[in-house]
């Protein structure tokens, strides 16, 4: 169920999917809306306007026959793949027809065909589709042999899958008139060129692409979603397992050794330098041996410029926990630096004895600037 599409959204529906659209002129206007409802809209309807092959069809779908006003359809689909919109509102085109098609097109519950109307031979049908249906007439002699021109059938897909991705429905809410009333035989052709399971797999094709696909063609993949709105997230992942003793209130330097997931070019590669030119964050996790429990250290980063050290970041104090005789501690600390800059760590111990920087280990995530 869905509330039609405006004239405006229709052709702006049908044109990107690649719709030759026409408009014929007073279209806009041309309705039966004082006879009866104009929606809710469940579904597309394909017909044939049973015409000679040198016979355009736009006119008469437009005004009407003698005993059925127009409009007889939204859209008249010619043998040249052209569309021209010759009604908005209710139109003249489904009639009467099975309220379990209808069921089965709003549940978009069948397989291969929705179940076989049953209201027999040219009642008037259980339920009124004219107001539930969008309606395409195309233009054929409907007699089973006349051929019908693969670029009008590609228009009769497009123009359906237009209507499906703009009202939000699958394939299945595309049926033939046959399908709605058991008195018809339309749209009709040799070969099963128009059969309509045969079309509604073409629609699902379609409908799996975007828009403005061309059959034949691969779509490209969307890129893949990216987090800080489109800005790639680097992890940065360094370790170092020799040992460096740490004097009392002498900052020291990390020096890394080796790299688990670091992206290339990130950081100085057997140096202390890590990053350029991002936003970060780390947890740097420090094991020692020597450092009783309850001593203090402090750890900052560092930002390096060619002319020396252009910033020390604020303190974080560290504590941490003891293991098998080391002493495990973790510290998390952010910041930018600049692409004239680059990132270190530094640690301080500030007892007063000497004790062990084991090994270290660096896990960052950066975006670039
Ligand atoms: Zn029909």
């Amino acid at each position: 169920m869905a509330t039609p599409l405006t004239a405006d959204r229709l052709v702006t529906a049908l044109r990107a999917e690649g719709v030759k659209v026409v408009e014929h002129p007073g279209w806009r206007t041309n309705n039966r809306n004082h006879k009866g409802a104009w929606g809710p809209v469940h579904g597309v309807m394909l017909h044939h306007t049973v015409t000679p092959k040198t016979m355009n069809a736009v006119p008469m779908c437009f005004s009407g026959t003698g005993d059925l006003p127009g409009p007889l359809c939204h859209g008249v689909i010619r043998r040249d793949g052209s569309v021209h919109l010759v009604g908005y509102g209710r139109a003249n085109h489904a009639g009467g027809g099975d309220p379990n098609v209808l069921q089965a097109v709003i549940d978009e519950r069948y397989n291969d065909r929705p179940p076989a109307p049953h209201q027999h031979n040219g009642s008037a049908g259980a339920v009124d589709g004219n107001p539930h249906f969008w309606g395409f007439e195309c233009e054929n002699e409907g007699n089973g042999v006349d051929p019908w021109p693969a670029v009008q059938v590609e228009a009769m897909v497009r123009a359906s899958a237009a209507l499906c991705r703009a009202q939000k429905w699958g394939a299945k809410s595309v049926i033939g008139h046959l399908e709605w009333s058991d008195w018809k035989s339309d749209p009709k052709g040799p070969d099963n060129v128009v059969s309509m399971p045969g079309l509604r797999t073409r629609i699902a094709d379609r409908l799996t692409h975007p828009a403005s696909w061309t059959p034949g063609t691969t779509t490209p993949k969307p890129p893949a979603p990216q987090p800080s709105g489109g800005t790639r997230m680097n992890l940065t992942h360094l370790t170092r397992t020799t040992s460096t003793p740490l004097l009392p209130d002498s900052p020291v330097r990390i020096y890394w050794e080796t790299e688990y997931a670091d992206e290339p070019n990130q950081h100085g590669a057997g140096g202390h330098s890590v990053l350029q030119n991002a936003d970060w964050t780390a947890n740097l996790h420090l094991f020692f041996s020597g450092l009783g429990p309850d001593e203090a250290l402090q750890v900052r980063h560092i930002e390096t410029t060619s002319g020396g050290v252009a910033e020390e970041g604020p303190l974080a104090n560290v504590d941490g926990f003891k293991d098998k005789g080391s002493v495990t501690r973790v510290v998390t600390l952010t910041g930018r630096i600049q692409p004239t800059e680059t990132l270190s760590f530094e640690v301080t111990n500030l007892g007063a004895a000497t004790v062990t920087l084991l090994g270290a280990r660096l896990m960052m995530h950066s975006t670039p600037l």
